[in-house]
């Protein structure tokens, strides 16, 4: 299957807004194996839009179009797509009351200029909106089947799930199983090394990989289920601890599950990443029922007076030394009456740096009422502050999920 994705507004033309429709749109797709030929991006010009949708239809067997879906003047995806397809545009009375509901649970004001969200091309099916007041449109032009969603991205998100997904699913109904495994410590060539003989015992599935910041996704798809989830079993036999989760789970996400089955508790004292462990763990609704909170502590005196390091360590070792890790830990264990504490203290750079403490040297230390007492001394090197502190965060985590099971 073919798709074109079709982006429209001014100010994705004109360099004001990053098109990440266009770029989420194209990995959904890609993950259920639809070729994307072409994006397109065209301003608030109904001729552009029109042109677009040319382009696009004659392509492409789905096309996604974001955008322009709105009241105002510059909304003109629906008049585009009624004079391209050369028909009528009519009030469509189910969605013009849902508009009207939308804003009276929010007590806004609704305005005569909002019915023109409820204009539907005749022909087409309306794609209602769950958290927005434009509905989608879908509708079939010639041998393409176009989607019109809104443009801001969380709405154009939750209808891509709704109506693309499902609709592409049932067209490819070819019956690809898929399962994806998440890694962590070991690199991309390392794995594909370690996994040479699985792949050659299982030649009908299909093993991709995609590495982001240490962590490693192992996507596997083939026809065959029972050789799908054979090898499955055999990576995970092969590479042990390495896996830490299954399908799209995260590692926040399985030490907190992890925290919570054990009913311990973990609290944080973060220099470096500046709450970014504590940030990662609390993305994950329900996680205040594990994770007790954190200190953020740069300077030296808050790290004496809230967390408890002591002044010799500070002076003899220096703030970004294996001691005052330990300190973190141990002091944050005292301080919050946690199961579990991290400490982290590093270089995130650039700067900061001095011949003895290269850039992206970070000390993790976890610490466990049980008497774990550990630090990692880790060499990030210099792949930027985002990525050391990326890389920081989950090493910590890592360090604690292992320490959990
Ligand atoms: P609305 O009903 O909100 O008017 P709409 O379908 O008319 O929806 P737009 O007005 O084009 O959508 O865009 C709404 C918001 O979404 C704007 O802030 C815009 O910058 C953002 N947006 C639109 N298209 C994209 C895109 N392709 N990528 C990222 N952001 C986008
Ligand atoms: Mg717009």
């Amino acid at each position: 299957m073919k798709a074109a994705i079709f982006s429209t507004g001014d100010e994705l033309v004109n360099g004001k807004t990053l098109d990440t429709n266009a770029h989420w749109l194209s990995s959904q797709l890609t993950e259920l194996d639809v070729e994307i030929v072409c994006q397109i991006n065209v301003g608030d010009d109904k001729s552009q839009i029109i042109w677009g949708l040319e382009q696009a239809t004659r392509r492409a067997d789905i096309v996604i179009m974001t955008g322009g879906l709105g009241p105002t003047d510059d909304d003109l995806t629906r008049f585009a797509i009624a004079d391209f397809t050369k028909t009528e545009l009519s009030l469509d009375e189910n969605s013009l009351k849902q508009i009207k509901d939308l804003f009276e649970s929010r007590n806004y004001e609704m305005c005569e200029r909002n019915n023109v969200q409820a204009m539907i091309p005749n022909g087409a099916e309306v794609l209602a909106n769950p958290t927005g007041t434009a509905p989608g449109i879908k509708m079939l032009i010639g041998g393409s089947m176009l989607f019109s969603l809104p443009g801001v991205p969380r709405e154009m998100k939750i209808m891509f799930d709704l109506y693309v997904k499902t609709w592409v699913e049932t067209q490819t109904r070819s019956h690809t199983f898929r399962r994806r495994l998440q890694s962590i410590g070991v690199g991309e060539s390392t794995l594909a090394h370690k996994l040479e003989d699985l792949i050659k015992a299982y030649p009908d599935v299909a093993l991709g990989t995609t590495a982001n910041e240490g962590i490693v996704s192992l996507n596997l798809a083939g026809k065959n289920k029972s050789s799908v989830i054979k090898f499955e079993h055999a990576i995970k036999e092969k590479l042990g601890n390495s896996i830490f989760g299954f399908g799209d789970q995260t590692l926040p996400e399985v030490v907190g599950g992890l925290l919570r089955n054990r009913n311990e508790t973990l609290a944080t004292a973060e220099s470096c990443t500046g709450g970014l462990i504590g940030k990662q763990l609390t993305d994950i609704p329900g996680s205040s029922s594990y994770y007790l909170g954190g200190f953020v502590c740069y300077s030296n005196e808050l790290k004496e007076s809230l967390v408890g390091v002591s002044n010799e360590s500070l002076k003899q070792f220096g703030a970004v030394s294996e001691q005052v890790a330990r300190e973190l830990s141990q002091g944050t264990l005292a301080k919050t009456n946690a199961d579990w504490a991290i400490g982290v203290t590093g270089i995130a750079g650039p700067g900061g740096k001095s011949p003895k403490k290269p850039e992206g040297l970070v000390y993790i230390s976890l610490a466990g009422k049980n008497g774990v007492s550990e630090v990692k001394k880790c060499l990030f090197g210099n792949p930027g502050r985002k990525a050391v502190r990326l890389r920081t965060a989950m090493t910590a985590l890592e360090m604690l999920r292992e320490a959990l099971m």
